[in-house]
């Protein structure tokens, strides 16, 4: 290892972020330089369509600490953090965003948990400013239906925003899957974890590239790898349907038997087959969406395309 071996890197995805590459090159040197270990800014440009790029390059030229892997088009936040994880060579790695909402002046906080002796230090948001009534009240079914789902526990109003020691990293680059739901990948690595709370700004310029169909995708993602229970449920609910219809039958056998035919019961009819349609289209819909990530997987394409690196040593020379 060289004499000034990387301690910390701070890993941030970037999407048409222009206006903030400045504001947020500035506020995280400040922290790093007062922490005052060696470290190194890995931004990843994911198919920027701004001026992110040739002022990422800019800053790498003028602070060789600042390095840059520019992605071939947008591949979405999941994939840019891993790539940037992927490359990151410090002892500690510090995923960001790059809008400043994650304060960076808590990554000071996040490496001393870090000195403690913890593996992952996850920053929880206390507080959501910024943010419509209704992302938060999304937000907060979301993490309920995750956390009795999921065979791990997830932290709630944890987003990507943590301290990652070396041990962690190297866990996290075994997972080859497609679907990259990162905070469930944090948690399911395991090692002794520790929590900073902290309060979440409003973004410092620029929009959110969230909406709420993104959302939804990004939610159906997380429940489909992290749990299986929406694949099983069906066979008990096909059970008791089946126990039900069982003994609705004996009883119009009976009856029949009883009282002779008797021809009225179109209600009942179609609100018995519509019911059982509806809930045959909704088990195929949960099969497709495990069916849809089992055959992204088996393509087996790799998961990001770089075009450029900047500053970055890789494997090739
Ligand atoms: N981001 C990205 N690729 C995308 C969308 C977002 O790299 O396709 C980055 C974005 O530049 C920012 C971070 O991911 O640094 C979080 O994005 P955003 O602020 O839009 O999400 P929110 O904070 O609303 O969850
Ligand atoms: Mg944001």
């Amino acid at each position: 290892m060289p004499a000034n071996a990387t301690v910390l890197s701070v890993v941030v995805p970037m999407y048409n972020e222009a206006d903030n590459v400045g504001e947020f090159y500035a506020r995280v040197k400040i922290v790093l330089e007062q922490i005052g270990e060696p470290w190194e800014i890995v931004c990843v440009n994911d198919g920027s369509g701004d001026a992110t790029l040739a002022q990422l390059v800019a800053l790498h030229h003028a602070d060789a600490r600042v390095k840059v892997i520019n992605f071939s088009r947008n591949f979405g936040k999941e994939i840019a953090l891993t790539a940037g994880i992927d490359h990151a060579c410090g002892q500690a790695v510090i995923p960001i965003d790059a809008d400043l909402q994650d304060p960076p002046e808590l990554i000071a906080e996040l490496v001393a948990k870090w000195r403690e002796g913890y593996d992952i230090v996850n920053a929880t948001r206390r507080s959501r400013q910024g943010e419509s009534w209704l992302k938060r009240a999304t937000a907060r079914v979301f993490y309920s239906v995750l956390e009795n789902m999921a065979d791990i526990p997830i932290p709630r109003n944890t987003g990507d925003f943590r301290l990652l020691a070396r041990p962690a990293v190297d866990a996290l680059k075994q997972l080859p899957e497609r679907t990259r739901f990162m905070k469930g990948l944090f948690a399911w690595v395991g090692f002794k974890q520790a929590i900073v709370l902290y309060d979440r700004h409003p973004r410092h310029a620029g929009l959110t590239k969230w909406n709420y169909w993104r959302l939804w995708n990004f939610a159906i993602g997380g429940i489909v790898s992290f749990s299986t229970v929406p694949l099983k449920v069906w066979s008990y609910f096909g059970f008791g349907i089946a126990t039900l219809a069982f003994l609705y039958a004996l009883f119009l056998v009976s009856r029949t038997l009883l009282y002779g035919i008797e021809l009225p019961g179109y209600a009942s009819l179609m609100v018995a087959v519509l019911f059982m349609g509806g809930i045959q289209l909704i088990t195929l819909g949960v099969l497709g969406e495990y069916l849809g990530r089992i055959y992204d997987e088996t393509k087996r394409r790799p998961l990001y395309i770089v075009r450029d690196y900047y500053g970055i040593e890789t494997d090739a020379d």
